[in-house]
């Protein structure tokens, strides 16, 4: 799953209001932001197998670190507590963030989904249908959106271009990652993986700013 974890981080942005939407995204993509650190690291391990499922041609054949259950919910507490002063309602729902990503990944991927590090692993399969997957996306994005937009207000320009174009940037993004094909090499997936979530974590972080709550 892409855009869906986008919208779950845009909606967090009603119950939390102090918080950057910057660290919302970096909540509920906390997985797949470390990541292709760990892939990187050799830490963790994926293979390009296209037609593993009809949308993804991605083997994800090792992630305790970043995607099992058990991990989620530590790297979540973790992520919490930190943040656990800047909102009065930042530990709960940072946590449940971190935590949502593993559910969303639970019902899109086939089981590889582990239930803690050497565990049995899980998965729904979602991603075997390409319609129900873009349509489930689709719409928890769209409503992520549109609980944002009403959760905040533009005090600039910034304010209003900025979270237009991230919003259909994240769009553009998920659309190419479907046509795209499969990727040419694992160092590609998690150079783009690293520098992607970069670029959107420290734009979000930016038309945040940009925005006040309402
Ligand atoms: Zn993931």
């Amino acid at each position: 799953m892409f855009i869906g974890h986008f919208g779950l981080g845009f909606a967090a942005k009603r119950v939390t209001p102090r918080l950057s939407l910057g660290v919302l995204f970096f909540a509920a993509q906390f997985a797949d932001v470390l990541w292709p650190f760990l892939v990187a690291a050799g830490v963790e391990r994926v293979r390009i197998d296209p037609g593993n499922t009809v949308v993804t041609p991605l083997d994800f054949v090792s992630y305790p670190y970043s995607h099992s259950l058990l991990m989620l919910v530590i790297w979540g507490l973790l992520l919490g507590w930190i943040w656990r002063r800047v909102d009065p309602a930042a530990f709960p729902v940072l946590t449940a963030l971190v935590v949502s990503h593993w559910v969303l990944d639970f019902i899109t991927h086939r089981p590889d989904m582990p239930l803690y590090p050497g565990g049995p692993k899980v998965g729904l399969g979602l991603w075997n249908s390409f319609p129900l997957t873009v349509g489930i996306e689709a719409l928890l994005y769209a409503a992520g959106v549109w609980i944002y937009s009403r959760a905040t207000r533009a005090r600039d320009a910034i304010g209003r271009w900025g979270f237009v174009s991230l919003a259909v940037a994240l769009v553009v993004f998920y659309a190419a990652s479907l046509a795209g094909g499969p990727p040419p090499s694992v160092a590609a997936i998690y150079i783009i993986g690293i520098f992607g979530f970069g670029l959107i974590v420290a734009w979000s972080w930016w038309v945040d700013r940009h925005r006040s709550a309402v």
